[in-house]
């Protein structure tokens, strides 16, 4: 049976640097919807130019775009063993959708972290972080710089900060977290999939939780 993780929490909270470690160390594709639209945006494809000014503005895209982008995703090969969703689902709907669609995939949500972050660190942590151009790898100058002032440890592209990473789009961002995908704690908590973790911590403490909440060795 494949594994799928979805991980839930606030923009900031540490999902994708979380989905990034936790995804190589069980050997799953780390799906993140953010990264998809932001390479659909690079790529100026068709759907890039629909979602660009939602992005820029931090709503959501509409949910059906989402879900077509998400589901073409997950079919593909790489992800046969499973995935580690992030950032996707964002709205009951798209939940729904999610356990339909892993039906069809023989799977299901076996587990959902929930790393929870209170609202002030979540506004100093996005106003640090950096982003790689090449493949969305993230930095914070605090908290986790790279070695090198704007270059990418991993492949060596340039960092940047995503325009919705700037203060005012911030808090709308978290204003959207709270109205439409909060209600997903309660969904997932109701489906006994729900595991809350404090993340509040270094990225290694976090991180440890994780993979023994997936059984995995650190
Ligand atoms: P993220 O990188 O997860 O913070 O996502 C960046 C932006 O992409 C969000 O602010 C939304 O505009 C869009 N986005 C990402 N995932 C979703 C989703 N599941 N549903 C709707 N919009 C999304």
């Amino acid at each position: 049976m494949p594994t799928y993780v979805v991980m839930l929490g606030p923009p900031g909270a540490g999902k994708g640097t979380q989905a990034a470690i936790v995804a190589e160390k069980l050997d799953l594709p780390h799906v993140s919807s953010g990264n998809l639209f932001r390479e659909n945006i690079k790529n100026e494809t068709e759907l890039g130019k629909k979602v660009k000014s939602i992005l820029d503005a931090g709503n959501l895209v509409p949910d059906d775009l989402t879900i077509d982008m998400v589901r073409d995703r997950i079919s593909r090969d790489d992800c046969n063993n499973g995935a580690i969703l992030d950032g996707f689902p964002r709205t009951p709907a798209q939940a729904e959708a999610l356990n339909a669609m892993l039906v069809e995939f023989a799977g299901k949500v076996d587990v959902v972290p929930y790393i929870n972050v209170e609202d002030d660190e979540l506004i100093r942590r996005l106003s640090g972080r950096r982003t790689c151009r090449e493949n969305g790898h993230i930095f914070n100058l605090t908290f986790n710089p790279p070695k090198q002032e704007g270059v990418c440890d991993l492949d060596g592209s340039e960092l940047y900060q995503r325009d919705d990473d700037k203060p005012e789009t911030v808090k709308e961002r978290i204003r959207v977290y709270l109205e439409k995908t909060s209600p997903l704690i309660d969904f997932y908590r109701q489906a006994g999939l729900l595991v809350e973790i404090d993340g509040g911590r270094e990225i290694e403490l976090v991180t440890n939780d994780l993979l023994g909440i997936l059984s995995v060795e650190g």
